[in-house]
Order: structure tokens, then sequence, then C-alpha cells
């Protein structure tokens, strides 16, 4: 079906045939919860005969999402603990989220933030919440990088972003601004000459980091959006986010992670997905993981790695949680793994 709008409700959803008239009841009660939206890019490449689409299980409700098990919570990682005042979180020495905005053009149903996002979410920073949001950042000299997150900055007008570049633009000791989005892959025409223009409006040196979970997702129109911001002189980064039907199987990760290369976009984080309220049926064990990841070493180049991270519940920041590859044996010496699982002493023992 050729979809033209966004889809926001389950109207839209029974309309598009993207779900059945007999589901309506429980989504219904999904959709007073959690919201809804689908840009037409991601709805076209939905396939409607494959029940266990991996585009339509990242966009589409799914009863799945009523259930919420003991571990989960409203704020899995913790932004609350650390926001000095509205907009900012500030975990880390060195630099702060910015969130501005709480409206995404899809909402993700394994979102992290899906407790604050959507038009029953935060909204936008008002007037008065943004400049003291800068005054904050003035403050700070310590701030080297600034992350506007949200929700999705790049759903702002680019006059609106370019209002805010201007004034990060007259912070000295910003030098970093950093954009976290998936826009590129989901409504792929808004990245115009317009709203790079904006996105460069500061000065700073900028990246992106473009937020994709499926290969499918990096189509011929989402690789001339990313090209247009990297030939306009940004860095790309990925993220992505490891979830159970969508992206937990080795050869569909390392194309996702070729197809991010391809298209000049480093890898950066593989997410272990976070305990979001209604999420349990996305998420798969550490062990899992760990082995997923440690596949990919050897199999595709070195370029194309990310690195697997779980973000500690309660915000206490990023760990780490990539399978080590280096066992202490004795003093000094240890044993390595290498790409086939063969053990190796190291030093040599010749
Ligand atoms: S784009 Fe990001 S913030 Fe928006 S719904 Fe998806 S995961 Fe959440």
């Amino acid at each position: 079906m050729n979809v033209l709008r966004p889809i926001k409700s389950v109207d839209d959803l029974v309309r598009s045939g993207l779900i059945e008239e007999a589901e309506r009841l429980a989504l219904d009660e999904v959709a007073a919860r959690y919201a809804i939206a689908l840009t037409p890019a991601m709805a076209r490449l939905i396939d409607h005969a494959d029940p266990a689409d991996p585009i339509a299980r990242q966009f589409v409700p799914d009863a799945a999402e009523l259930v919420t098990t003991p571990e989960e919570r409203a704020d899995p990682i913790g932004d609350h603990a650390h926001s000095p005042v509205e907009g900012i979180v500030h975990r880390y020495p060195d630099r702060v989220l910015l969130k501005a905005v709480h409206v995404c053009p899809v909402y993700c149903r394994f979102c992290f933030r899906r407790e604050m996002v959507g038009p029953q979410g935060l909204g936008t920073l008002e007037p008065a919440a943004l400049a003291a949001a800068f005054d904050y950042i003035r403050g700070h000299s310590e701030i080297w990088e600034v992350i506007l997150t949200g929700g999705d900055p790049l759903v702002l007008s680019p006059r609106r972003l370019g209002d805010i570049l201007s004034e990060l633009a007259a912070i000295r000791h910003v030098k970093i601004v950093r954009f976290h989005t998936r826009v590129p892959v989901v409504d792929p025409q808004n990245i115009n000459g317009e709203l790079i223009a904006a996105l460069k409006a500061s000065g700073k040196t900028v990246y992106v980091a473009l937020h994709a979970n499926h290969p499918r997702e990096l189509t011929a129109e989402a690789r001339a959006a990313c090209a247009r911001l990297v030939d306009a002189g940004i860095v790309m980064v990925s993220q992505s986010v490891l979830l159970k039907g969508v992206n937990d199987d080795p050869d569909v990760l390392a194309e996702l992670m070729r197809a991010f290369v391809e298209a000049r976009v480093k890898p950066y984080y593989l997410h272990h997905p976070d305990l979001a309220p209604g999420t349990s049926h996305f998420r798969l064990s550490i062990e899992e993981g760990q082995k997923i990841v440690s596949s990919l070493r050897g199999r595709i180049s070195g370029l194309c790695q990310p690195t697997y991270i779980l973000d500690i519940p309660g915000g206490y920041g990023k760990a780490v949680i990539g399978e080590t590859a280096v066992q202490a044996t004795g003093e000094g010496c240890y044993s390595i793994s290498d790409y086939r699982g063969n053990e190796h002493p190291y030093p040599p023992v010749d």
C-alpha cells in the first residue's frame, strides 16, 4: 500500500492494513498509554506478507506492551536523577543532554523514554525553560559537548534549530554539538539544504548520531540523506538497539553495520535494550547479546564493529558489556581468545 501521510492512530493503522480490526480493542489500550507514529517512508517499508516483519515490529504497536514486568521502570536510565534544570541531563562531567523537544516522527515500541515522548509527553521546552538550560550550560565551563536529543531534535524547524545553535555558538567552552536522530532514515526528504545549514549554524564541530536497527532501514533515500549530511562536513556515527525479533541475528547485525559504513556512518553504540515499561518482548539476555556481538569479530571489518553497551539502571551511566577476550592467568600472564574462540597465552610461550 502506498502510504502518503503519517500514521498516528489505531484508526490509521487499521486503514493502512497494518493491523486487523480484531486487534483494535487491545491496541486502543496500548495507544492510551504510549504514542503511535510511523512516517510514510517506514510504513512503505513494511512487508505486509511477513507477520514477523522487523520494521513493523519496531513501529506497529503490540498487545504485549500491556505487560509491565517488575524490573521495568518509567525512567530506565535515570535521566531524572541527573537533571539539574528542566531539559538538561548532566550525567557525565564534560557533556550534557539538551532535551528541547519530546516529539518524534516515529514512536519506537521499545523506546527508553516512552513515558516522556509523544503528544501526551513532556512536549517542547518553553522559552523560559530553554533560556534556563542555556544559562546552565553557560555557567558550567566543563561542558565540552552538548547532545541534542529528546525526542528527536530534527523534528524542529530549521528556524528553531538555528535559534538553539546560535545560543550554543556564543558559549566558548562548548566545542561539539551532537544530534541524536532517526530522521535521515524515517523521513529522509527532511534532510534538505535549509536544515543542514541550520545544523551548522553554531560553527562548532557537528556530529549526527543516526538511530537505525535493521539493514532495510538504510534505503537508497536514507543513504542519500546521510550523504548530504556527510558531504556538508557533518560527522555521522550510528546507534542501534539489540532487539529480539529485529536484529538478534549475527547475519542481520553484520549487514546493518556494513550498511552504516557504506553510508559513511561509523558504527558507534549497540545498546542492550533498556528496562522500559512494556518492552520485555524485545529483550534478550546479556549472555545472548554477548554471543551475537562477539560473532561479529573476524566476520566483518574492524570499521563495522559497534561497542555493545548497557545503560546501568538508576542513572549510573554506560558500561561496556561486550565479552572480554582477555583473562588473567597469573602474574603478568593472560589468555587471549581469538575470533574463533581459541585461547592463546600472552606473552606467547615458545
Ligand atoms: S526516536 Fe528515539 S526518543 Fe523517539 S521513540 Fe524512537 S527511541 Fe524513543
